[in-house]
């Protein structure tokens, strides 16, 4: 019996019913199917729902009848806890079709009490499917979650995961992080390759059909393209692929990552830009300015055709930086730029290779007249006036050219040439260009050597003043002032004149610092001499366009007079007319202050510059120069001898002192005493001279001998003291 019982087939078993010998009937056809049935009996929801929760059990066989419960009920409440539960059902008396009912309602069968004969199959049967059943809804639940746990990698993974079957081209598979990078839903992505390339950036699409069908033979492959989101942004795509075959070699699909390398892509260019790019007015820089004379260079070899290279050095921009700041001069720059981008053709490049300098490259270049049109567009471009806040700056650019291959065959030397030309250009007095000649390199080796010697000058003590005595003709021929005239002394080339160096200076910006020294120096010389000799001395200063144009002008001026303690009315400045005609409004604003302070102002070379005189009333000035190339010409009684008298009288006219310079023989200072000229300067009274040997003169008392009491032909005995 043991034996027996050991051999049986153990099985839990839930019955609902109401009667328990009916209970003991089935659970003895069950031991003699074979099985050693553990029981529960119940009768109501409530005990099923508890026996089912106490559970597991291997099968639910239910009556169909019962006072208060039903076979139908008991199904629904077993079904809901477990679906995979078989459930049978035993009744004494069930028509076809409640069976069938039940069966639908999801029974696995149905028996009758009074043949149980097929109870063992029955069980056996259902119980082994459910097991089966089992089993696949585990391994089910273990792949979905599988699954699931792929998609949230792929998901955090941020880059597209794709596959591709063969041959069909259908995209089998994405990740789901290609909707957030294509910026769609998922359901809107195009399955079929085809449909792929419009979402592509029409400048790649044809790469991209090429790289699909490189894959193809490959196997492997990789690359960036864009893509074209619905509000037409564009990102940068890096695609790594991979053919899949089957052992047999047979193409089964294309499979795929790529990821958004849209940052990396702007970082990149970024780098470039930053590297090849000028930041303030977005032109090209002199690194890919050079690159590109390269390709232009090569191409026009290939091709036998000139180009022309044009250096442009804007004239007054660091008295612009200098005077209304760093901004003002930024903003000068741009406008500058972008007018210069605008006459250009599309094939030119302009960059900016360094402060206020432009390289324009010109390729395909006719001849000199083409470059000739195109350098008169340029300056046209540049010259109208703009307004920087509340000032009006008027710009020149001085342009050197060089001419491929005339003037260089690589782009060193054009652009050493081009900026030697540049340089005589600026020579030439700004504002105008200059096609290269040999000859220039000579000057402009020597003027670089000039400037960077002039830069150390001053720290050196190199520099010093000469004074010329001025003399007053109509109070007896002495001395009423001196104009103080910068020296250089070199150490190697003597004293250098300042018409060789004062040019340059300007050119460089040096004569600020310069100039300001020359104040200060010529104000506690003067304050010297007032105090031993002459408290009405005059001393008079020359200033530059660049020291007029510079901000703090007349803060210096003031802080030289306080310094030295010299009163205002004992200082001369004199000024040019092409200084003060550059910006006559903010020049008469200037000498409107300076002669509040109660300066003297002066007009130096009168008659050498605009020659018109019409603006004498506009500007507060109290002296004129006559330059000392109309004085020349007096004796000979010319034209000039007639100009001169005409400017003595006008001055008269106008309440001006006049002041002749360059008086070297007593013809031309009888003419001049003759005509009520006020005072005069000159090597026939005195060369400039060394501050000590002005003070001895002053010492001396010494007087020019005026006309009437002067023998002809004594004045050379004058000259020469210095
Ligand atoms: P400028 O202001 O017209 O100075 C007069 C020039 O005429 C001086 O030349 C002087 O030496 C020269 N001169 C005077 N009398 C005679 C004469 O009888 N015959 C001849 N042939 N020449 C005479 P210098 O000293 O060589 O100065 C040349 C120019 O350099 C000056 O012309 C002035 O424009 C400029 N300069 C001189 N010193 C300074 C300075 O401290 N600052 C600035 N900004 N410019 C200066
Ligand atoms: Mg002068
Ligand atoms: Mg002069």
């Amino acid at each position: 019996m043991n034996d027996i019982a050991s051999q049986q087939r153990p099985l839990s078993v839930l019955i609902v019913e109401d009667t328990p010998d009916d209970a003991l009937l089935l659970l003895r056809a069950l031991k003699k199917a074979g099985f050693a049935p553990e029981h529960l009996r119940v009768d109501s929801a409530a005990a099923l729902r508890d026996a089912l929760a106490a559970g597991p059990w291997d099968i639910v066989i239910s009556d169909y009848t019962m006072p208060g419960f039903s076979a139908l009920q008991a199904l629904d409440i077993t079904k809901r806890h477990d679906a995979d539960l078989p459930f049978i059902i035993v009744s004494g008396n069930i028509g076809e079709e409640v069976a069938v009912g039940a069966m639908r309602a999801g029974a696995q069968d149905y028996l009758l009490k009074h043949s149980l004969a097929r109870l063992g199959p029955v069980v056996t049967r259902e119980v082994e499917e459910a097991a089966v059943h089992r089993g696949r809804r585990e391994a089910e639940g273990r792949l979905h979650s599988q699954q699931e746990r792929m998609n949230d990698i792929l998901g955090s993974l941020g880059d597209i995961v794709w596959s591709i079957s063969l041959p069909d081209l259908r995209m089998s598979f994405i990740s789901p992080a290609a909707a957030a990078i294509l910026d769609r839903p998922a359901s809107e992505l195009p399955e079929v390759l085809e449909h792929w390339l419009e979402i592509i950036h029409p400048g790649d699409r044809d790469a991209m059909r090429a790289y699909a069908g490189d894959t193809l033979c490959r196997g492997a492959n990789s690359a960036e393209f864009r893509i074209v989101r619905p509000d037409g942004e564009v990102r940068w795509l890096f695609d790594r692929a991979r053919l899949i075959k089957n052992d047999a070699g047979h193409k089964l699909r294309i499979d795929g990552i790529a990821s958004d390398i849209t940052q990396h892509k702007q970082g990149q260019e970024q780098l470039y830009r930053a590297a090849h790019y000028d930041a303030l007015t977005g032109l090209p820089n002199r690194k890919l300015m050079e690159i590109r004379l390269q390709q232009e260079l090569a191409h026009a070899g290939e091709r036998d055709a000139q180009l022309a290279l044009l250096f442009i050095d804007f004239d007054r921009l660091k008295t612009i930086n200098d005077s209304l700041g760093h901004n003002a001069g930024d903003i000068v720059l741009a406008e500058l730029a972008n007018r210069m981008r605008g006459v250009l053709r599309e094939e030119d490049t302009i960059a900016r290779i360094g402060g206020d300098e432009f390289v324009a490259i010109l390729p395909d270049i006719r001849n000199e007249a083409a470059v000739r049109g195109i350098l008169g567009k340029l300056t046209a471009a540049i010259a109208p006036a703009m307004a920087v806040g509340e000032h009006v700056i008027h710009s020149t650019a001085s342009i050197g050219v060089a001419l491929f291959p005339g003037h260089g065959i690589d782009g060193e030397m054009l652009l050493k040439n081009a900026d030697v030309a540049m340089y005589a250009a600026k020579r030439a007095g700004r504002d105008a260009w200059r096609f290269y000649a040999p000859d220039m390199n000579a000057a402009s080796g020597r003027l670089l050597a000039l400037e960077n010697e002039l830069r150390g000058a001053l720290g050196r003590g190199e520099l010093e003043l000469h004074y010329q005595p001025q003399v007053d003709l109509a109070c007896g021929g002495g001395i009423c002032g001196f104009e103080a005239l910068l020296r250089w002394r070199h150490p190697k080339r003597g004293l250098v004149s300042p018409a060789d160096f004062i040019p340059l200076a300007e050119e460089t910006g040096l004569i600020v610092p310069i100039g300001e020294w020359v104040l200060r120096e010529a104000c506690r010389q003067a304050r010297i001499w007032t105090g031993q000799f002459n408290p009405a001395l005059r001393m008079a200063v020359n200033l530059s366009a660049r020291q007029f144009a510079h901000v703090g002008l007349v803060e210096s001026v003031a802080a030289a007079l306080a310094d030295s303690g010299l009163p205002a009315a004992n200082l001369e400045l004199e000024l040019t007319e092409s200084l003060v005609m550059q910006e006559p409004q903010k020049s008469a604003a200037i000498l409107a202050e300076l002669k509040a302070m109660g300066i003297t102002l002066a007009m130096d070379d009168f008659g050498t510059g605009y020659s018109s005189l019409s603006y004498l009333n506009r500007f507060p000035l109290d002296v004129l120069k006559i330059d000392r190339s109309f004085v020349n010409e007096i004796a000979a009684g010319g034209g000039d001898a007639a100009l001169c008298e005409a400017i003595i009288a006008m001055a008269g006219a106008l309440c001006l002192e006049v002041v002749a310079e360059g008086v070297e023989t007593t013809a031309q200072l009888g003419f001049l005493a003759e005509r009520r000229c006020d005072r005069i300067q000159g090597f026939l009274f005195s060369r400039p001279l060394p501050a000590a040997a002005a003070t001895d003169l002053m010492r001396e008392g010494r007087r020019l001998d005026l006309p009437h009491e002067v023998a002809p032909g004594s004045a050379r005995a004058e000259e020469g003291a210095a």
